[in-house]
This record gives C-alpha cells, sequence and structure tokens, in this order.
C-alpha cells in the first residue's frame, strides 16, 4: 500500500514526466515557489478559468428564491498606487513574524507561529495565565517581538482568547495581526498529525526535543519573531526611493474595490451583483511547499459581490452552498472535498462568516477557496482613505447605502492540483497503470485519433476523422509507436477517448473507440466520431 508521500510523488512525477508542471528556470537550477505550466498544464488551467468564468460570470445560476443577478468582470493591473495597500491594511499588516535558526550552515526560516503552535502542544496547562495574557496585549500594541516572546509561554488553549480580546480592544492593530487571526484555525488542524515543521508533511517524525527551545532542523539558537511583509515590492520609473515605491499586487480582491464606482457608473449593474476577476497574484511566502499549493506566484479566481446589509447572510448561504458545488460537479467527488465553517473565534475582525472549501491532499487538508462576508469592510476603508464616495444608491429602496461584499476567493493553481490529485487513479491490473480520470470539461485533449500502424493505406484513413474532429474539440494525431504505448501516453494525459483506425475500417469503415477510465472498446462507423463525443462527453 503506497504512503500518501509515495502518492504525491507519483503524482509530481506524472506532471513533470508528461508536461503538467515543471519547476521555473530549470535549467539554471529553478527558483523556489515559482512554477511553469507544460502544454497539458496550461490546457488544464485554462479548461479550469473558463469553466470558473463561465458557470460564475457568464451563466451563474438563478440566486435564492429564483432571483437573477447581474455578474461583471474586470481585468486591473497588477500593480495599483500603493495607497490601496495602505487602506486595505497590506502595507503594515500583511507580515508573517518570521524565527530563523542562526546557524550559518542552517538559517532554515519558520513562520513563528507555527513554530509557536508547535512548542504549545502537550505542554502542561500553567496554571495562571491571566497575567500572561494581560502583558503580552499591553506589550502586543507597542513591541510585536517582546509580545510574540511572551505569549510563547502560554499554552495553547489560552491563544484563540489572547487574539479575540487584542481584536477588540485595539482594532487599527488587530489588522497588523492578521496571521495570528488565523492561529486558532490552524492549531487544530496542524496538530491532529504533528506535521513536520519545516515541510510541513505528516509522515515526518518529529524531532525528540518538543516542544523546540531550539532550530528543529539542527538544534541551533533560534532568532526572536521579525515582521516579514509578504509583499514583493518594486519601483516605478527610474528614481529608485521610497517614492517611487510600488507592490506586485498579494490579492485579486482590491482591483475589484476600487473599480466599484466606475462599474456601477458604466454597466448600468443594480444590486446586487457581482464583479469578477482571474488574474495573477504574488506573496513572498516564507517557505513555499507542497508543490504549487503555496507558491510566491500564483493566480486567483475572486468574486466580490456586492448586496444591501440586510440581504448578505442569505447570500452569504447561496454562495458558500454554490461554490462548494462547483468542485463537486467539476469531478471532486470523493470524501477529500470539505466545506468548513469557521468558528467564530477563528473569523478575521471584519468577516462576519466565513467558511472553507478544503481539499485531503497527499500532504493533508488544505483550503482552496474561502467564502467570505466581508461586510462594508473595504468600501469602508476605501472611503476613509481616498476621500471619495464609494456609497450606493439604491432607487428600488430609495436608500444610500454601502453595500455589503460577499467574497468567493479561490486559488487557480490550488484547484488545478486537486483536479490532478482526485484525476490520479492507479490500476496496476491494466497495461498503463496510470491514469488521469478528468472530468470532460476539464481534461487537456478530449480524443486523439491513432492508425493501428503507420501504413496500408491507414495513415490515409485516420487523418480526415482527426480533422474533422479537431474542428470541434481538441484532439491529437499519433501515427508512431505501438498501439499500448500510445494509449498509454493518452491516459496519462486524462485523455477520454481514443479512435483507432485498423484493417476492418477498409472494409466496413468503422473504427474502435477505446475508453480511457475501464479501457473497453466498442465499434462504430468512422462518419459518427463527432456525434460520439458529443454525446458522451456531454459538450
Ligand atoms: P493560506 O492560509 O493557505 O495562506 P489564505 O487564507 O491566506 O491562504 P487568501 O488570502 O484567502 O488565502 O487567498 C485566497 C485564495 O488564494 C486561497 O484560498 C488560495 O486558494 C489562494 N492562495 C493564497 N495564497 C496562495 C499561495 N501562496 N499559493 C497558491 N495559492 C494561494
Amino acid at each position: 500500500m503506497p504512503t500518501q508521500a509515495d502518492v504525491m510523488e507519483k503524482i509530481v512525477a506524472l506532471c513533470r514526466r508528461r508536461g503538467f508542471i515543471f519547476g521555473s528556470s530549470e535549467i539554471y537550477g529553478g527558483i523556489g515557489g515559482f512554477w511553469d505550466y507544460g502544454p497539458l498544464g496550461t490546457e488544464l488551467k485554462r479548461n479550469i478559468k473558463d469553466a470558473w468564468w463561465n458557470d460564475c460570470v457568464r451563466n451563474p445560476p438563478p440566486g435564492p428564491n429564483g432571483i437573477e443577478y447581474q455578474m461583471v468582470g474586470v481585468d486591473c493591473s497588477i500593480i495599483m498606487n500603493p495607497k490601496v495597500w495602505e487602506a486595505s491594511g497590506h502595507v503594515g499588516g500583511f507580515k508573517d513574524p518570521m524565527i530563523s535558526c542562526r546557524q550559518e550552515r542552517c538559517k532554515k526560516l519558520f513562520r513563528a507561529d507555527k513554530l509557536f503552535i508547535i512548542g504549545f502542544y502537550d505542554q502542561a496547562d500553567i496554571d495562571d495565565a491571566e497575567p500572561v495574557i494581560e502583558e503580552a496585549q499591553g506589550i502586543a500594541t507597542r513591541d510585536r517581538q517582546e509580545a510574540n516572546t511572551l505569549i510563547q509561554s502560554l499554552p495553547h488553549s489560552h491563544i484563540p482568547r489572547f487574539m479575540k480580546t487584542l481584536e477588540a480592544d485595539t482594532p487599527e492593530d488587530a489588522v497588523s495581526q492578521v496571521p495570528f487571526d488565523s492561529l486558532s484555525h490552524s492549531v487544530r488542524r496542524q496538530f491532529r498529525g504533528n506535521p513536520c515543521p519545516a515541510c510541513w508533511r505528516l509522515d515526518r517524525p518529529l524531532p525528540p526535543s518538543w516542544p523546540p527551545a531550539r532550530c528543529p532542523i539542527c538544534g541551533g539558537e533560534l532568532t526572536e519573531a521579525r515582521a516579514f511583509n509578504l509583499m514583493f515590492e518594486t519601483h516605478a520609473g527610474a528614481l529608485q526611493d521610497s517614492s517611487s515605491k510600488v507592490y506586485l499586487r498579494p490579492e485579486t480582491a482590491q482591483g475589484i474595490f476600487v473599480n466599484f464606482p466606475n462599474v456601477v457608473k458604466t454597466s448600468r449593474v443594480r444590486l446586487p451583483f457581482g464583479i469578477a476577476q482571474i488574474g495573477k497574484a504574488f506573496r513572498n511566502e516564507i517557505n513555499p511547499r507542497n508543490y504549487t499549493f503555496r507558491s510566491r506566484e500564483f493566480e486567483q479566481y475572486e468574486i466580490e459581490f456586492f448586496c444591501h446589509p440586510s440581504e448578505a447572510a442569505m447570500w452569504y448561504e447561496y454562495w458558500r452552498d454554490l461554490r462548494h458545488k462547483w468542485y463537486v460537479d467539476l469531478g471532486l467527488r470523493s470524501d477529500k472535498l470539505r466545506l468548513r465553517d469557521h468558528e467564530a473565534n477563528e473569523l478575521a475582525h471584519y468577516a462576519e462568516s466565513c467558511a472553507d472549501v478544503e481539499y485531503d491532499f497527499p500532504f493533508g487538508l488544505s483550503e482552496l477557496e474561502g467564502i467570505a462576508n466581508r461586510t462594508d469592510f473595504d468600501l469602508k476603508a476605501h472611503i476613509e482613505k481616498s476621500g471619495k464616495d464609494l456609497s450606493y444608491f439604491d432607487d428600488q429602496r430609495k436608500e444610500r447605502y454601502v453595500p455589503y461584499v460577499i467574497e468567493p476567493s479561490g486559488g487557480v493553481d490550488r484547484s488545478v492540483l486537486a483536479f490532478i490529485t482526485e484525476a490520479y487513479t492507479m490500476d496496476e491490473d491494466r497495461a498503463s497503470p496510470e491514469f488521469m480520470n478528468f472530468h470532460p470539461r476539464l481534461a487537456p485533449i478530449k480524443a486523439a485519433v491513432f492508425p493501428l500502424v503507420a501504413k496500408d493505406g491507414l495513415p490515409e484513413i485516420a487523418e480526415p476523422v482527426y480533422r474533422e474532429i479537431k474542428k470541434h474539440v481538441p484532439c491529437q494525431y499519433e501515427a508512431k509507436q505501438s498501439i499500448g504505448k500510445r494509449y498509454a501516453r493518452m491516459d496519462e494525459a486524462g485523455t477520454p477517448f481514443c479512435f483507432t483506425v485498423d484493417g476492418q475500417t477498409k472494409e466496413d469503415d468503422t473504427l474502435t473507440v477505446r475508453d480511457r477510465n475501464d479501457a473497453s472498446q466498442i465499434r462504430i462507423d468512422k462518419s459518427r466520431c463527432v456525434e460520439y463525443l458529443r454525446d458522451r462527453l456531454g459538450l
């Protein structure tokens, strides 16, 4: 029985071998946290984005009680006025506290929250946590490092309460506590399996001296926790000083918020409506890992759905369920997919409710998408910072207000990885033991046409069949190699059907159709290939 790590290794190897995913700039040794999609991966990713755009923007189902609503798209710049990121709380706030090992040989970086959490695990409760919490709260507003050191001495059951109190007492500072907001959430999740702190793989044993007062990798001395801004910085223009400093966007959402009034004025949308965007986002992740799951450059698909505050709870539930169903409909049918509502103490201070769509990868249960009721937090933050009026006049209700926002925010690359993981199937009894069971909408190639041998007039019959099919769906033609090898290649690419022209075709115009999933074959008339694909692929 292969371990989860073996399965992951096989998936990575197949993705590399068949051109789904390569490491970026491999000929120079690669670069951590950056990936390239090869020919098959590019088609797969495009199919996922197209499915999302079609199902969420061009043709979404009706809302609750059959309400029709509008969805429109934007495609915003990656570099924006830095004030956007001040208003959103990313400048100054979007930081992970980091601890590194002082040992020259090691220098390993750890997310402080993760290290602390691990440190808390299994520690006996201290008798009276109250004075420590109070002291840490006081200090946290002045000096994060000192507070971090202090909360190390708390047992982990007290952390959520510490965070909660901190948020309530100091709202501005709460923004700068972003990584801590998610602590209680991660605590429970990461603890269950005692993952390795360096790679988060569950199958690595923990170091014997635990919790770590020293580096869990080499035993070296650790630095204090330091803030580490996750935004990539660069300069716009010739001058390279603080006045020209700009950031690569860490999320696509803010482009939508700042364009809210433009869209309202120019496209005649009426509330409730949504604005969608697919695009690149960049985060200088401390510890990119788990293949493409945590990358430094990735793509997001995000919707900001604007509605009247009184209807926000209803739309939140609608989007939460719809987004979960979307993954199921596209093939994440196994019990590895979960919809998890956040508990009250996990919510960011601006969010009224939040749920994650999670997938149980070989490296553990991890978030694909978050759906949140973000209230009027973002629009109000931009109103305050820009001094512009981003409120909305509702002519049905005869009322002016700042809309509430429901945000389904997902990662395209994480979806690609989930669809690949789910599709990956091993069957040692077949000639081709590995195949990708992609949903027909997502399969990079939908059909292949082969002459059984590259002679005897068979290519002359197969080529026109191929040319006809590729007018309708992505199709490949292959005449060389043994037929078994050609089938195996198509199985690994996840191609649902292969049509093979053989000696009998010359006699009765029929060819064989082979089904990827069970390798069964039937004969059909060669003029019926397109019709057959339409029926079977549901396209
Ligand atoms: P995580 O807790 O895993 O870092 P997050 O909660 O910070 O994720 P969001 O800020 O909510 O993520 O971003 C929305 C979506 O963007 C996530 O659900 C995820 O699919 C994707 N995403 C975020 N960070 C990354 C990353 N480093 N690599 C790939 N996708 C990412």
